[in-house]
């Protein structure tokens, strides 16, 4: 076993990952390892657009960070850390024009400029997109950006462990899915990439590959998970197959429409009506279904016929499309059943402006990161922004920690380094082998899924929450008996079985927090405790895993302009 030495690494080839390679590479080689081809990442799949407050259209002249910045904490409920935000959106029109000048096509208006539209919780119309297939334009523009900066990428490789040495992380086993092989490389600085944890709910609009399996290798090498109980759901996702149909819609001007035709987000935010932040707009809609004005008990419309069919194929042919490719039905001529799903992972690894975390050398970026700009529900359009602000910061600063390790000289790739490579590629080798139990990795998962959307979904309580955390205990006590296919080229029976260990554990911390978590704060709301109390949880939860299980401790939100008030759109 010789490791391949980068002096960054980077794991995961979506937009965070990429953007972050891009910086790194000014400063020294760097190296991406991902699990898909980059191009293929969840990224790809995003689709209303980015924020940035260029106030390019009419209604947006005003428009100022400060601004951006406010919305952003108030769409949080107030758990972002204020330090963070203050970067997100003083750098967002610089990130966004970079990526114009990169290549990005974005929609454009009349006079040519970058066209921008309403999106919720925004004061101003400030998302930038290109039509409805934003992450598709951004992720293969910087993609062509990491082929032109010669960035090598290692595709199809999954990440199974992290290698740290008192403290210090110093490499990583990747399993090559093409070859079946155990690979081992070295770094000096390693960045996490890895996207979100969405299919540990069955009910999600994110791709499959979104198990959190990052977050994990984070967690078990010693680094805290924050705030993982805040979960968002989207309200407006293609029933039952949960395919996501982008808040631009509403943004475009589509209404919410409930059994009786009625527009009944007026009940809930009369003045931002479809356009209040996700987590009130999806509680409201199972409002209406639960009090019996759903359709077929299972959910509303969303009416974007009177838009006109110019309009709906000039700025949301996709939506169109899915529309008619997934249940023949034209949005043209008839309302789109929808329903509210997971859709992103406010949570997630501990780490701070520049992507550090606590242990030396290792960095977190993008969704699965925790930084925190979403606090307790994210606005659409900022997390696209977060992985181009974040993702050329923590770039820069993994490279810059390599280039000074590399000329202290003193922790050169060593003997001692090697051994701990080695070591830890033999017993990451072991859990390579098949097992011979007599669960399907395929139905513990399911179980899980539907598991989290009823105890840990959009309502929530201390008895089901309860239960979320003794299903979760029992399906690890199932998992434990799993049956593995042997062979390692394209296993994907293996693969699975990698990834639902991960699920099972994050499980679990989101299950924790929710459960200890006893107020209502954006996406996490208590039945049981309706109201949100700063007095006690004004406050990052951050949890830990210790031999004996998981240990939760609270840190204080960073708090500097905007103090906590009620949150009424
Ligand atoms: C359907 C949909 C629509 C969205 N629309 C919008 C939008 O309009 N605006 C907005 O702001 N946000 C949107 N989002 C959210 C946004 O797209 C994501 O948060 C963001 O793109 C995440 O980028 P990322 O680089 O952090 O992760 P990803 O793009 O998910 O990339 C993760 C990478 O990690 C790799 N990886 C994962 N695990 C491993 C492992 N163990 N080993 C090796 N590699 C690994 C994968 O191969 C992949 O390359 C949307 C999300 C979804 C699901």
């Amino acid at each position: 076993m010789q490791p391949v030495f980068h002096p960054v690494l980077v794991i995961g080839g979506g937009l965070a990952g990429l953007r972050a390679a891009i910086e790194a590479k000014k400063y020294c080689d760097v190296a991406v390892l991902s699990m898909v081809y980059p191009v293929r990442s969840h990224s790809c799949a995003a689709q209303g657009g980015v924020n940035a407050p260029l106030g390019n259209v009419p209604e947006g002249r005003d428009d100022t960070w400060e601004k951006h910045a406010y919305d952003t904490v108030k769409g949080s409920d107030f758990l972002a850390d204020q330090d963070a935000v203050e970067i997100l959106t003083k750098e967002a029109s610089e990130r966004v024009y970079e990526m114009e000048h990169w290549g990005t096509p974005f929609s454009r208006t009349p006079e040519g400029r970058i066209a921008q539209r309403p999106f919720g919780g925004a004061g101003f119309p400030r998302t930038c997109y290109a039509e409805d297939t934003t992450g598709h334009a951004l992720l293969h523009t910087m993609n062509e950006q990491s082929v032109k900066n010669n960035i090598r990428v290692y595709p199809e490789r999954f990440v199974l462990s992290l290698v740290v040495r008192n403290r210090r992380a110093v490499g990583a086993i990747a399993w090559n899915m093409q070859t079946g092989k155990l690979e081992a490389y070295a770094a000096h600085s390693i960045v996490l990439a890895t996207g979100g944890a969405g299919r540990i709910y069955s009910k999600t609009t994110n791709s499959l590959i979104m198990s959190g399996s990052g977050m994990f290798l984070a967690f078990r090498a010693g680094v805290a998970l924050k705030d993982m109980e805040f979960m968002q759901f989207h309200p407006t996702t293609l029933y039952r197959t949960n395919i996501l149909l982008t808040e631009g819609s509403r943004g475009e001007g589509g209404y919410l429409i409930n059994s009786r035709g009625e527009r009944f987000m007026e009940r809930y935010a009369p003045s931002m009506m479809e356009l209040a932040p996700r987590d009130i707009v999806a509680r409201s809609i199972i409002t209406e279904i639960k009090e019996g004005r759903g359709i077929n008990n299972g959910y509303v419309y969303l009416d974007l016929r009177h838009l006109g069919e110019k309009m709906i194929d000039e700025r949301l042919p996709g939506v169109r499309e899915l529309c008619l490719n997934f249940i023949g039905l034209d949005p043209v001529k008839e309302p789109i059943p929808v329903q509210p799903a997971q859709h992103y992972t406010m949570g997630g690894i501990d780490c701070n402006v520049n992507g550090e975390t606590e242990i030396a050398g290792l960095y977190a970026v993008g969704e699965c990161s925790c930084v925190s700009v979403h606090g307790a529900n994210r606005l659409g359009g900022n997390s696209l922004l977060e992985t181009l602000v974040f993702g050329k910061c923590v770039g820069e600063s993994a490279s810059d920690f390599a280039v000074r390790e590399q000329g202290s000289g003193e922790n050169k790739i060593d003997r001692v380094i090697l051994d701990a490579i080695e070591q830890e590629y033999k017993k990451t080798n072991e859990k390579m082998k098949g097992r011979e139990g007599a669960e399907k990795p395929a139905s513990i998962r399911r179980d899980l899924g539907q598991l989290m959307v009823k105890k840990a979904g959009i309502f929530r309580q201390e008895d089901l929450l309860r239960e979320a955390i003794d299903g979760v205990s029992e399906l690890s006590l199932r998992f434990k008996n799993v049956h593995v296919s042997s062979g390692t080229v394209y296993n994907l029976d293996l693969l699975h079985a990698f990834e639902l260990e991960a699920m099972l554990s994050l499980a679990e911390v989101i299950a924790k927090g929710a459960f200890l978590r006893k107020e209502s704060r954006g996406s996490h709301y208590r039945t049981d405790y309706p109201e949100r109390d700063d007095a006690n949880f004004l406050k990052h939860t951050i949890a830990r895993y210790t031999p004996d299980g998981i240990k939760i401790e609270y840190r204080d939100v960073m708090i500097s302009k905007f103090k906590p008030e009620k949150r009424v759109y």
